[in-house]
């Protein structure tokens, strides 16, 4: 496995290996790896020749200075995850390296209207921006690949597919089912800063996601009420303050009139427990993953 922190060095790797007529996989990462990341990382070795990770805290896309402050980094833990998965090149760049003008707001951003608007981007706002800037230099650094996102963050994954489309990228987009705790969390490299009251608690995004796919299971179609079945969910935790919880359209993310069966639909929640907010959906017609 090669490991390089230059974009010159990360594009020369990827270039060689499509001369060579291998197929690249592309996982991008903020590190603190976990099963999930592994998942993305052991996917796209099966199904490409190299597997490429890149793994880069990007202050572009945090609102919140405390979080990136306190996001974790376990850079040598990651490389060892990379290579047991089947990695061949990790790229872990400095923020110089990204952003050579200093890690402030680059002259050029990319913003995605529509899908990044509500949500997430309404509770975090500039996120979507700094996702979609590092997302589109990382494409344009890596050039023709497959690269792979997880579905835990929905809403991202779609504003990637936009942007990827509209800007023509030779990126195609593959979203990669959640990976949970065996109590049903999801994974995410936030959980690690859940004292042990708030982690028992943070099942319940999990939980209200349960409930929600249980009411579709018995009938209901109405947004607003899944909306308020998932709501009464988190209300009954002390510890959880509830941000959003929606019954959407998969594709554009708005709230429809009536859930159809015909169209695929999406189950979104976002919930603080103390300073550590989590996000997590599901599909309503088929229940979380296990
Ligand atoms: P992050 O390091 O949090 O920016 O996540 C990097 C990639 O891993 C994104 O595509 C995430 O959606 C994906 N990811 C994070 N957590 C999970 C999970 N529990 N299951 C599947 N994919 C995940």
């Amino acid at each position: 496995m090669e490991v390089v922190d230059t974009v010159a060095a990360f594009t020369k790797a990827l270039e060689a290996a499509r001369d060579d007529r291998r197929t690249v996989g592309l996982v991008p990462t903020m590190g603190a790896l976990h099963a999930g990341h592994r998942a993305l990382i052991a996917q796209a070795a099966a199904e490409c020749d190299v597997v490429a990770v890149t793994i880069f805290v990007n202050p572009l896309q945090f609102s919140d200075p405390s979080d990136l402050a306190h996001y974790p980094r376990t850079e040598e833990r990651d490389l060892a995850a990379c290579e047991a998965e089947g990695a061949a090149i990790v790229f872990v760049p400095p923020v110089t390296e990204m952003y050579p003008g200093g890690p402030h707001v680059p002259a050029t951003t990319v913003s995605v209207a529509g899908v990044a608007g509500p949500w997430e981007g309404a509770g975090r706002p500039g996120h979507f921006d700094g996702v979609a800037t590092v997302v589109a230099k990382l494409f344009s650094m890596a050039g023709r690949c497959r690269a792979y996102f997880g579905e835990k963050d929905f809403q991202q994954l779609a504003v990637v597919r936009r942007l990827s489309a509209d800007l023509a990228m030779p990126v195609e987009v593959v979203g990669c089912p959640t990976v949970r705790e065996p109590d049903g969390l999801a994974r995410s490299s936030r959980n690690v800063r859940l004292s042990a009251p708030e982690r028992r608690a943070a099942t319940v995004l999990f939980r209200a996601l349960t409930a929600g796919c249980a009411a579709v299971e018995a009938g209901e179609r109405r947004p607003q009420a899944l909306s308020a079945v998932m709501a009464g969910v988190v209300a009954a935790e002390p510890l959880a303050a509830l941000e959003y919880a929606a019954a959407v359209d998969a594709d554009d993310l708005c709230v429809p009139d009536t859930l159809d069966p015909a169209r695929p639909a999406r189950l979104l929640i976002a919930a603080r427990l103390g300073a550590v907010r989590l996000i997590d959906n599901c599909d309503p017609w088929k229940g979380p993953e296990p």
